[in-house]
């Protein structure tokens, strides 16, 4: 018997994405044995877009995806909703690794932008993407310098940025925190509710013929004559040509995975609904995403239904590489979350929050995805999206689908795609290293912006940590 005083896990660590709307009943996990093209491990965004890709460029494909959970349980559930054009962590992130890449990455990412978002208007994706931009603002002197040349750098790169002074942006948004900012428009960043996305990629997935299947967990995969042997917690065996493997933050199951990324847990508050006055008290009229631009930064935005999404600041890893349920709430840090969000919006004082999650965020020492193949070229991965992945997963998508389908196409020749970040130590080594670049981070943030001697020799060695 179990005991009723217990409450169950909240599905998908507590988010509130996951009650906003219905997921329907559990698909059935997979049973016996399967031959399939294409096994896609992870029903994430990156594992249901890489399906949807496949079978948009080859219908006649047999393309199956296997969940450990439900749909949209991990990250994708889980997430802002920030939908970013951004296929590098930002601009400057992409200058510093990939300079010469940059203009065709970031034109690349408003492309893949769009084609997104028409197709959740195609395909009737009720994600409730909202096509807003956003708007990033200053909190210290020093950011007002960096902010300016972030807008340039982007109008140079093609984009849409604008910068606002500060009573500028305390008409937009009065916020005693606010120094100065710069707008961007839709052709950077979309909001979407993050759950319904995934429920419908899973939707739209299978309308194109893939099986996808829930509670089935991938334990093993074993290379064989022309392919790899798939196996699933509970006994279903795949024979499977190709594999993708789409599980991010949770990829410590294929060892070999496991030096290319850290996770990091990131945790959100939700407010409850705005009343009217509320909502008058802090402007915000246009529904922009919002970040304050720090190395430790907060992002926020509106729901559909005018609640606050707060979330980012800190990022905790857990020594070993642990990725547990019992990671998902973090009283320290909600805390330090709602302190912050008092000082930010003294105008919503007594506001409640209802709702706490967090989730993990696969971060590599160049702080965006990287893709790559193993046992004998027929096991394809991406990921590493560092906490921008809802966009950038889905032109992953595009580059696990030529792994598979066309390995002569150019964008696989990119060094963006084709390089590795510097790999990180196992452990005992692991834990001091991350905390320390955190401390290091948060050390710049404290001295105007400077980064220290430890952050710079990471520059040098092309591990930038900043935000
Ligand atoms: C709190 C938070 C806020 C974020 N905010 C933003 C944001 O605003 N904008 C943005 O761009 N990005 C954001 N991100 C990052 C973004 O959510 C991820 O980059 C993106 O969702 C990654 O998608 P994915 O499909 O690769 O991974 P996931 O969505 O994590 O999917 C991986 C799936 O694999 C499954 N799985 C794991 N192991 C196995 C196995 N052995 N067999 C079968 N299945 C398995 C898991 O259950 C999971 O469903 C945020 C992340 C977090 C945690």
């Amino acid at each position: 018997m179990t005991s009723s005083t217990t409450p169950p896990n909240p599905p998908a660590g507590g988010s509130f994405w996951w009650t906003t709307g219905d997921p329907g009943p559990a698909r059935l996990p997979a049973r016996g044995r399967h031959v399939v093209d294409v096994a896609v491990i992870g029903g994430g965004f990156t594992g249901l877009w890489a399906a949807i890709r496949l079978l948009d460029a080859d219908p006649s494909l047999r393309v199956a995806v296997l969940e450990a959970d439900r749909v949209g349980w991990g990250a994708s559930g889980r997430n802002g909703g920030f939908c970013e054009a951004s296929l590098t962590h930002g601009l400057g992130n992409g200058q510093r690794h990939f300079g010469d890449e940059i203009e065709l990455l970031e034109a690349e990412g408003r492309r893949n932008l769009a084609e997104l978002a028409a197709f959740v208007a195609d395909e009737g994706v009720d994600a409730e993407l909202e096509a807003t931009g956003t708007l990033l603002v200053a909190t210290q002197p020093h950011e007002l310098g960096e902010l300016r040349a972030y807008a340039e750098a982007s109008v140079r790169h093609g984009g849409s940025a604008v910068v606002l002074d500060r009573d500028e942006v305390q008409a937009l948004q009065p916020s005693p925190r606010w120094l100065g900012g710069v707008r961007s428009g839709a052709d950077q960043c979309v909001m979407v509710n993050p759950a319904k996305l995934a429920w419908g990629l899973a939707a739209a997935a299978e309308r194109r013929g893939a099986r996808v299947f829930e509670h089935s967990r991938v334990t093993s995969l074993r290379r064989r004559a022309g392919g790899v042997t798939v196996r699933v917690d509970g006994g279903a065996v795949l024979d499977a040509d190709h594999v993708v493997v789409a599980t991010s933050a949770y990829s410590a199951w294929l060892r070999r995975l496991t030096t290319l990324f850290v996770p990091v847990y990131d945790y959100v508050l939700m407010t409850e609904p705005l009343t009217a006055e509320q909502r008058a008290a802090i402007g915000w009229a246009d529904r922009y995403g919002m970040s304050d631009s720090g190395n430790r930064f907060h992002y926020f935005r509106l729901s559909a239904d005018d609640r606050i999404l707060w979330g980012g600041y800190d990022a905790i890893y857990h020594p070993g590489n642990r990725v547990v349920p019992g990671q998902d709430l973090r009283p320290a840090t909600f805390e330090v979350l709602a302190r912050n969000f008092a000082a930010t919006f003294p105008q919503l004082d007594g506001i409640r929050f209802t709702h706490r999650w967090g989730g993990a965020i696969d971060t590599t020492t160049r702080f965006s995805a990287t893709f790559g193949d193993v046992l004998g070229g027929r096991v394809h991965y991406a990921l590493g999206y560092t906490g921008l992945g809802v966009g950038a997963s889905r032109w992953a998508a595009g580059v696990l689908r030529d792994k598979v389908l066309h390995p002569d196409a150019e964008q696989l020749r990119l060094r963006f795609v084709q390089s590795a970040p510097l790999p990180i130590p196992p452990e005992p080594l692991r834990t001091p290293v991350v905390n320390w670049m955190r401390d290091a981070v948060m050390g710049a943030d404290a001295n105007d912006g400077r980064r220290g001697l430890f952050l710079r020799a990471m520059d040098a060695l092309g591990v930038g940590f900043d935000s």
